[in-house]
């Protein structure tokens, strides 16, 4: 896990690091009505327009965009699913061969779409055996409190069982959004550097 103080950025490696490599994929995953939108839209920077839903191809690019994690940059492309709920004739396998990771959201005041999250990993899993790409789950809308349906407990509980990391957010009040980006980066570091070790 990370804390939010780990986004400190630091000045001292700017330029050094001129190894250009290719934009790291994440790619958006979970039931229909969780948030994925609004994460595109953050990570977009149009925060504004939490109710757009321009992005509905599977694959689309969204947002390439260049953050800093911890003092180095790093480009992200974002790339959003259609809603595997309310579309059953197509299957979200071939989303889950375009990326590098992913963000595996639920709803925290939706339990069917934290059982979604679940047949999800299990898609995934298959369809990238033996690969360690690094997931997060993302329990969503945690400021809707009254409406709560499934614990924090329960969500890391079940992160643990999927072997991955676990943050709730609230993109309605940008908590923890750009924390869940971040951690990616880091999986993926981590994950190139053993490659390369
Ligand atoms: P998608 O179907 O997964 O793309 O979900 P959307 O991003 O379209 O979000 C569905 C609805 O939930 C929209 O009305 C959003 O404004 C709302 N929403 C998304 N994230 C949050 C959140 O963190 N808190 C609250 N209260 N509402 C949210």
């Amino acid at each position: 896990s990370w804390s939010s103080s780990d986004s400190v950025i630091s000045t001292d490696s700017a330029g050094e690091s001129a190894e250009p490599c290719s934009p790291y994929r994440v790619v958006l995953l979970g039931a229909s009505g969780v948030g994925k939108t609004a994460f595109a839209n953050i990570f977009a920077g149009a925060a504004d327009s939490m109710d757009s839903d321009d992005y509905e191809l599977c694959g689309e690019e969204v947002c390439e965009k260049e953050i800093e994690v911890d003092g180095e940059p790093a480009n992200l492309t974002l790339l959003d699913t259609w809603d595997t709920e309310t579309d059953s004739e197509r299957a979200p396998e071939p989303c889950m061969h375009t990326g590098d990771a992913y963000l595996l959201l639920y709803s925290v005041t939706d339990r069917a779409s934290f059982l979604r999250a679940s047949e999800l990993r299990t898609t995934l899993r298959c369809v990238r055996p033996a690969q360690h790409t690094p997931i997060i789950l993302v329990g969503n809308k945690c400021d809707l409190v009254r409406r709560r349906e499934v614990s924090f407990s329960e969500g890391r509980a079940c992160a643990a069982v999927f072997d991955c990391k676990f943050i709730e957010t609230s993109a309605a009040m940008q908590h923890n959004v750009w924390e869940a980006f971040q951690g990616m980066v880091r999986q993926l570091r981590l994950r190139r550097e053993s490659k390369e070790a």
